[in-house]
């Protein structure tokens, strides 16, 4: 889908949704984009160790189908010590 094509129809006509929101932003939307994130701590958006996490979408004007990909790939590295994610069982 990041290269353009649509892999449920092949069609092309993809679109991208940049991700926003700034480095060290407060806690905001940005341009509505749905919002992700991982505590590693209790203390909630309050806590040390709380990362916001923004989508980068893309959706498929053909078929509808979209697809979602956290922006910051280094941000998830939080994730296995993080208190609201679980790790799925293979
Ligand atoms: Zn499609």
């Amino acid at each position: 889908m990041r290269s353009g094509t649509c892999p449920k129809c092949q069609s092309n006509e993809v679109y991208h949704n940049a991700a926003q929101g700034g480095l060290g932003a407060g806690v905001k939307a940005g341009d509505g984009s749905p919002l992700l994130s991982i505590h590693t701590d209790k203390g909630g958006i309050f806590g040390s160790n709380f990362e916001m996490l923004y989508f980068e979408n893309y959706v498929c004007q053909s078929c509808g189908y979209a697809e979602h990909y956290i922006h910051d790939l280094e941000k998830l590295e939080k994730l296995p010590a993080s208190v609201n994610w679980k790790k799925v069982s293979a």
